[in-house]
This record gives C-alpha cells, structure tokens and sequence, in this order.
C-alpha cells in the first residue's frame, strides 16, 4: 500500500493515534549482519510502524541487496517497504532493473535521490543529474503505481548556498510528482517549522515527514551533526556535556531531549508522523516512543543492541 494513504488512512481514521511513525534501516556489509537485520525489522514491525525504509548506497554499491532487502521485507515479512533509490553514477538500465525488482516484490514505494556525488570528486556518470529526472522518469515510466518521497532540507544542503534555490528546487520535485517529503535530521525545532511555513507559503502541501535521529552516545551525537551541518540547541549541550562520558546517562537524556523534541512537533500542526533513522539500532527509537506514551512499553529483554554499521559511515 502507498505511504500517502496509509498516512491518510491512520490519520483520518474516527480516533487518530497521536502520531505515526516509520523506521530507516541500512544495509549492514555481512550477510550475518542482514540476518539480523531481519530479526531485528520483525520485531520492530511489532511496534506497529507505517513503513520502514531500506538505504541504497550511491553509487549502486551493494544496490542489489537493497532490492533483495526490499523483496524480503515486502514480501516475505509483510513489512510495508520503501526503497530508497539513488540515481549517481546509476545508468538509467541499472534504475530499470531496480525499479522492475521493486515492483516485482510489491513494493509501492520509493524515494527518490541523487545520492552523494562521487567521494573521488569526479562527475557522475549517471544518466539523471538531480533527484527531480529520477521522479520524472519513474512517473513516466510507472504512472502512478510508485508512490514517491523526496529528500527535504530544513537546514540547508552542503552543495547549496541559497535557501531559496534549495527551496526552488524541492519545489520542483514536488511538481514533477513527489508525493510526501522526508527531512534530514535536525534538533532545532523552531528551523524547522520555519521551514515548514516556508514550503506551504510556496505552495507545497504534501506531507513533511521529519527525519528524528535518536541520541545513543555523545560522540555519534555531536558526529552527525556536524557532518550533516544542523544546529544543535544549546539546551541539548548543556544537559548532555557534563555527562558525556557515561553512555547510559546520555541516551536517557537524549530520550527526553527527542521527546520533547517530537511533542513540539507535533504539537507544530505540520506533523502527524515521525520518521526515525534507527541506524540498525532499537533501543534508542523504543525508549523515545515509549517516552511520548506513542507505544506501550516494551520488556527491555525483547530489546536486542547492534551494531553500528550506517550507509553514512562517515557520520
Ligand atoms: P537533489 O534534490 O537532486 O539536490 C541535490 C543538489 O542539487 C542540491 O544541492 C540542490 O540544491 C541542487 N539542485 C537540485 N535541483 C537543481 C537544479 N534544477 N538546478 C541546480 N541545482 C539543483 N543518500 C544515499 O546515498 N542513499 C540513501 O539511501 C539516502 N537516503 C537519504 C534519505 C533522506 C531522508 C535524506 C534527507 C537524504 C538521504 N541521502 C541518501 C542523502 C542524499 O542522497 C544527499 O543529501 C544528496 O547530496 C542529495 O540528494 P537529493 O535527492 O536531495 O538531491
């Protein structure tokens, strides 16, 4: 089923839940890893999520297992997939086969990038140049058996130094056929629903799904954000500094730090559903559910740790 009426469904439904929410996962480098991974979505599956996710590596990088992810998540698991597709350095026969093999498992979503440029600093070699050719082609291909999500910036790309360009250019995307939007990570609420005002101001009024990185330890914390570039909040250091170094403190900081975070959210009137980018972990995306009473609580022995392999590596 497609993500935009599932969303609709849940949310137009005589006693709506108080939100929605959606898991990312990565696809881990061993297939030891990719079983787990399966147990792992199982068990997350569970907790009643619209959709998961599943990572394509630009480049086309390990792209095969992300389709045979999405056919066993699909098909197998039952799972309501998304596909991330990434068009760098993809040759539009390589989109065909993934989109053909996404169809086949039954999969109705994808969302449409470009992926990171080349990391040699060479020009793609691919036959689309931004994420807009790749929605135009799916649609034209498709019609509308895709529904399509398309990567949104609340606090800029690092490639763009114009805000209004960088909205522009969404705004194309939503044109040529996006149907919901998905943010890059952030934790200073009042950008983003600046940004959110911005975008419906210019006539943009698909859903705007923010994309929550939950706060497992103080390293990975300040990591990602400024390899992403985002503004952490002085609040958020203040109270995650002094105990930076003792990881169990800090994810139960960071669990109230997301909550509240998500409360204003959602209290914003922009956002209905979360979008949790789990990096192949549980814990720290069930304690922020919890936290939010958004699920019941979960026995911590049903929660299993993992390892910390993201397609961002370098966050
Ligand atoms: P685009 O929207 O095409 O934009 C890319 C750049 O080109 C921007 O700087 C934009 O300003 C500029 N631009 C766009 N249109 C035009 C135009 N018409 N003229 C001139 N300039 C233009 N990466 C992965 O490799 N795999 C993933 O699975 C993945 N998942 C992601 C999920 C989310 C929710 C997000 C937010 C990002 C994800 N990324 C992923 C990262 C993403 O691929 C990068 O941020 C990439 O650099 C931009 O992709 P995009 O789809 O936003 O590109």
């Amino acid at each position: 089923m497609k993500i935009s009426d599932k969303l609709n469904q849940a949310h137009s439904s005589p006693n709506p839940p108080p939100a929605t929410f959606s898991f990312e996962f990565f696809v881990p480098k061993t297939s030891q890893g990719v079983q787990n991974l399966y147990d792992r979505m199982d068990r997350m599956y569970d907790l009643n999520p619209i959709f998961i996710d599943i990572t394509w590596n630009a480049g086309g990088r390990s792209s095969s297992l992300t389709n045979e992810m999405v056919y066993t998540a699909q098909s197998t698991l039952g799972l309501e997939t998304c596909m991330h597709l990434t068009c760098t350095n993809m040759k539009v026969e390589l989109i065909d086969e993934a989109l053909e093999k996404a169809y086949k498992s039954g999969c109705q979503n994808i969302l449409a990038l470009r992926g990171d440029p080349p990391l040699d600093g060479s020009e793609s070699t691919g036959d689309f140049k931004y994420a807009k050719d790749l929605i135009n082609y799916i649609r034209k291909k498709y019609g509308n058996h895709f529904n399509i999500g398309v990567a949104g910036y609340p606090e800029g790309h690092p490639e763009e130094d114009s805000d209004d360009d960088l909205l522009k250019y969404l705004k194309e995307k939503c044109d040529v056929g996006a149907d919901f939007i998905i943010t890059q990570m952030f934790y200073d609420v009042e950008i983003f629903i600046n940004w959110c005002s911005r975008l419906r101001k210019i006539g943009i009024n698909i859903p705007i799904i923010p994309g929550i990185m939950p706060i497992s330890t103080y390293a990975s914390f300040v990591r990602r954000a400024k390899w992403s570039e985002i503004h952490i909040p002085q609040h958020f250091l203040d109270a995650l500094d002094p105990i930076k170094d003792d990881d169990f403190l800090v994810r139960e900081k960071g669990t109230i730090l997301l909550s509240e975070m998500c409360k204003k959210l959602l209290d914003s009137g922009y956002v209905n559903h979360l979008h949790f980018y789990t990096m192949n972990l549980e814990r720290a995306t069930i304690m922020i559910l919890e936290q939010l009473n958004i699920i019941e609580p979960v026995k911590s022995h049903d929660i299993i740790g993992g390892a910390e392999l993201p397609w961002r590596k370098s966050l």
